[in-house]
């Protein structure tokens, strides 16, 4: 059987080793999912909410070993793996206490007023599958796997080969709070077993790379199972004047250089105002100076490794391309060789040529550029000209200002005075525009996705019911009658 060796990006050492998933290994896997959701759906909501309540618990007494694990195999700071706790608990939290009312059967309109009643109700796919990226391990696999169990779904996981061993502890704690380990699959290897995942679920969940993206979308498509994909971004913030300078530059450096810039949401791009360029890029340069990099298990470290050298390279291929384009380097630029094979310094690039590769692709690293505009209306041109549609952060002297920028901008989603909060903001979706993805996670959406409607309604049955009564019009005075009421209904308030 194959395994993966999972090394530390930062110390070379093996960090732990998984099998990889047979083609028999993932049916027979799929197929134990599927015989215990059939129980598992059948749960109320209140004792499936039990076994996620204790996960909860549990990931934060034992939060050193969650972060060990991260840190471990991501080579990211200490701090950048507690975000995806934090955030871990924070979704299991929100679903916990709202959950239960977001999927509870709703009362509809019937066909027909006082003798005919719709009810909406929500039923669990089956098997939801997840195929997973690297740089969130822990909570892009645990985070959306919550929310499909707690909707009566079992959960098949394809984690990234890099980082598989998050998802491997997340599963050990969730049956050590009482779940059947049938429930949660862990499905390893490269891409071809999360090809092959899309062909035993009933729903697929994806994050990762818009190349990947549609290709998923491609083969859900053929099975005709509904998808969601949450991809990459190239994200702006803008800066207008009257903002607050030293608090925009602080909201920055952590939408930046947070997890090494390897954040879906990361700022990259940044539009400051003509007249407040210079002093902001000025900030900007002199608090990046600050960060400390490395990696341990200390608190204090900044900025923690790139999760492979391959990526480092083609980072420093983005800065050293928009150099040759004439970018000035106000800070960093160059690898730490010193501290691991793929440390990047934060890295603050002025002037940037929009036809560099560095303006237009995720870069997914340390670096942010700054573009001066004239305008705020410039600045929305420039930050929509972009094929993704991820997040944004606007700045602005007055929250009113921002709100009206932030309205004309082409994202998902939109911070005015942060950059990353977002994520943690679990009661409205997130997700992407354009190329950034399809679909939602958090709030009302992001556990109804993991459940088809079914109406039911229910006619009076004297007579045959609703059905027959078509053919019951068998004059035209009755006919009449019934086109008569028709129109009277649009003006009947409370029933039209
Ligand atoms: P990839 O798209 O390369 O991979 C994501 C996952 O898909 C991995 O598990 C990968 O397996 C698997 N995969 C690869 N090929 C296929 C295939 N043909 N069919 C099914 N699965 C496949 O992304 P990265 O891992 O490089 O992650 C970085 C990307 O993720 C960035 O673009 C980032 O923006 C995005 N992302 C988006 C988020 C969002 O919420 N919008 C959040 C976090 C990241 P393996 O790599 O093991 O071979």
């Amino acid at each position: 059987m194959d395994q993966i060796k999972v090394r530390n990006p930062v110390t070379g050492e093996l960090a732990g080793t998984v099998n990889c998933a047979s083609p028999s290994e993932l049916s027979s896997t799929a197929a134990r999912a599927r015989q215990a959701q059939r129980k598992w759906s059948k749960l109320s909501f209140r004792a499936r909410r039990e076994v996620i309540a204790g996960f909860h618990d549990r990931i934060l007494d034992q939060a050193a070993r969650v972060l060990d694990t991260i840190q471990l195999e991501t080579g990211k700071t200490r701090r950048d793996a507690f975000a995806e706790v934090v955030s871990v608990a924070g979704t299991a939290r929100y679903y916990l206490s709202r959950g239960e009312s977001i999927l509870a059967p709703s009362a509809k309109r019937g066909a027909v007023p006082l003798v005919t009643q719709s009810v909406l109700e929500h039923r669990p796919y089956g098997i939801a599958g997840l195929i997973t990226p690297w740089n969130y391990p822990f909570l892009l696999t645990m985070g959306d796997a919550l929310p499909a169990l707690l909707a009566g779904n079992a959960v098949v996981i394809k984690p990234s080969e890099l980082t598989p061993l998050s998802a491997v502890l997340g599963q050990q704690l969730l049956v050590d709070s009482g779940l059947d380990p049938d429930l949660l699959g862990i499905v390893n290897g490269t891409g071809e077993v999360g090809n092959e995942l899309i062909r035993h679920v009933d729903y697929i969940g994806f994050t990762g790379g818009s190349v990947t993206g549609r290709k998923v979308a491609a083969a859900a498509a053929e099975r005709l199972i509904p998808y969601s994909l949450e991809l990459g971004g190239k994200n702006p913030m803008i800066v207008l004047k009257g903002a607050p300078l030293k608090e925009a530059a602080r909201g920055l450096l952590s939408g930046s250089f947070s997890n090494a810039g390897q954040t879906c949401i990361s700022v990259e791009r940044v539009y400051v105002e003509a007249s407040i360029f210079e002093e902001f890029s000025r900030i900007v340069a002199e608090a990046t100076k600050q960060l400390k990099l490395g990696w341990s298990s200390s608190w204090d470290l900044d900025v923690g490794s790139l999760i492979h050298s391959a990526h480092a390279a083609k980072v420093l291929g983005h800065i050293e391309e928009a150099v040759q384009f004439g970018a000035g380097v106000l800070v960093g630029g160059s690898s730490r060789p010193d501290l691991g094979p793929a440390f990047v310094e934060p890295t603050v690039l002025t002037r940037v040529n929009h036809r560099a590769s560095i303006s237009t692709q995720e870069t997914f690293g340390p670096v942010l550029s700054m573009y001066p505009v004239e305008s705020a209306h410039e600045a929305i041109v420039m930050a929509n000209d972009s094929n993704y549609g991820l997040n944004a952060s606007v700045w602005a002297g007055s929250t009113d200002e921002a709100l009206n920028v932030a309205r004309q901008l082409e994202a998902g989603s939109v911070g005015i005075h942060s950059t990353l909060m977002i994520y943690n903001a679990f009661d409205v979706p997130m997700g992407g525009m354009k190329i950034s993805g399809i679909g939602r996670r958090h709030g009302e959406h992001g556990i109804l996705r993991y459940t088809q409607e079914q109406s039911i309604v229910t006619s009076f049955s004297t007579a045959g019911g609703y059905d027959s009564m078509l053919g019951k019009i068998r004059s035209q005075k009755i006919a009449d009658g019934i086109l008569k009421f028709v129109k009277l209904w649009r003006k009947i308030p409370g029933i039209r």
